[in-house]
């Protein structure tokens, strides 16, 4: 394994145990897989339970509510272990965690908890979370998706787009706008009447994530069904702060994924007579490739270590997010190189991280918006609009 710093050793016992149980899964489950469901876009449904199984769903929920009761150096090292077999398959992963529990367990009543935690976290529900739309990405602030009361229920409308696990779920948390302009977060299940869940096809990226819309035409939502403890944009930001925090740690899992296949290839590779590994130029790839995991793997370690304390912030999970993401996308596109023409086949795994993380580095705030929420806390100006 890549660590050239040796942060294995700020891992505890426990830590290390819950890496290799991670890393052994993937080998099992997903490495031998992988190439074949990205290449058919095909969802595996079986892998749901078999997260669930393996403890990869809500590992920070509390034991009681059927997560792990770990702590957040554990959710790093999960989604980290996940993304080096496949981004598609963290980002499964990391909604149903981050995204869908998450909410669920800070903002829920005692009775929402208990229904739904622990059948996310077996893995017997997928869920998905709805805050984008057609017309509101980035501003999500500016949704139309909104809920009228009506007596002891409420009427629910609109439409969410990209939409991960959206066309497998059972169930949705969903950020709709009340009558006084409030976001609320409503927990909508499949078989409520008006809600259809279609797929979006055709993406060169994520292929192994279902990827779908939600639609909503007069669905009729149990007041038990609203998020009690929550309104506003900061109930979905949250949610958005935890996930990113783990894409921070995953998308280092997909970067060194692509190293280690890229310098096994430079080692094997003959040309000119020689290991194109003995070539400066291959050589500074693999150096500088080898640099960045490095800083990104102790970027994430530190926000790790904040984030147990509760001491770390939107604006530096956004840096972290950014940076780990970044840093992949440029080690994969150097990988690719490496491997040549081999590099743009499916028997190495380079390409498919390479168009997972362009989706990665768009999803969860674009690159070019975690970089403003870093401008706007050094500088205090906001140059949002
Ligand atoms: P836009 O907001 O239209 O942005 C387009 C471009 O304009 C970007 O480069 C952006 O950086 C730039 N831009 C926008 N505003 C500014 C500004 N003020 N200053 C400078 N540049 C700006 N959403 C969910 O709610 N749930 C999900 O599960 C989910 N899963 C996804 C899965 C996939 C595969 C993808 C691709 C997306 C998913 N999303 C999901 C949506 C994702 O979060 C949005 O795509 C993202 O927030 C960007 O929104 P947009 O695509 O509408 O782009």
């Amino acid at each position: 394994m890549t660590d050239y710093f040796q942060i294995s050793d700020l891992l505890t016992d426990e830590h290390r145990l819950i890496q290799q149980t991670m890393r052994d899964f993937v080998k099992r489950e997903i490495s031998p897989n992988i190439e074949k469901w990205a290449q058919d876009a095909y969802f595996p449904p079986d892998i749901v339970r078999k997260f669930g199984e393996v403890g990869a769903f809500g590992p920070t929920i509390p034991e009681e509510y059927g997560g792990g009761g770990l702590d957040y150096i554990s959710y790093g090292l999960i989604m980290q272990e996940i993304e080096r077999g496949d981004s598609g398959m963290r980002s499964t992963a990391s909604v149903q965690g981050s995204l869908v529990m998450f909410p669920i367990y800070q903002y829920g009543s005692k009775e929402q908890r208990r229904k739904y935690l622990p059948k996310l976290a077996s893995g017997e529900w997928l869920g998905c979370f709805g805050l984008t739309e057609p017309d509101f990405g980035s501003n999500p602030g500016g949704m139309l998706t909104n809920i009228k009361e009506q007596g002891d229920h409420y009427i629910l409308n609109g439409a969410k787009m990209w939409i991960s696990n959206s066309p497998a779920c059972q169930v949705a948390v969903v950020w709709a706008k009340n009558e006084a302009g409030r976001i609320k977060g409503v927990i909508v299940e499949r078989g409520m009447a008006g809600f259809t869940t279609p797929e979006i096809h055709n993406k060169w990226s994520l292929r192994a994530s279902t990827t779908g819309e939600l639609v909503f035409e007069n669905v009729k939502i149990p007041k038990e069904n609203i998020l009690p403890n929550i309104e506003g944009l900061k109930g979905p930001l949250s949610c958005l702060d935890s996930a990113r925090y783990g894409i921070s740690w995953g998308a280092i899992g997909a970067a060194i994924d692509c190293y280690e296949s890229a310098l096994h290839y430079a080692q094997q590779r003959i040309q000119f007579d020689k290991p194109i590994a003995s070539f400066q130029l291959i050589q500074k790839k693999l150096a500088e490739m080898l640099t960045e995991i490095t800083k990104a793997q102790l970027m994430a370690w530190r926000l790790g270590t904040l984030k147990n304390a509760g001491k770390a912030t939107t604006q530096q999970i956004s840096m972290a997010k950014r940076n780990s993401v970044e840093m992949a996308l440029q080690v994969a596109r150097e990988a690719r190189q490496i491997h040549g023409g081999m590099g743009i086949t499916g028997e190495y795994p380079i390409m498919r991280h390479m168009m997972n993380l362009e989706s990665v580095i768009t999803y969860e705030g674009t690159h070019d918006i975690h970089l403003l929420i870093t401008g706007a806390d050094i500088t205090g100006i906001p140059a949002f609009k």
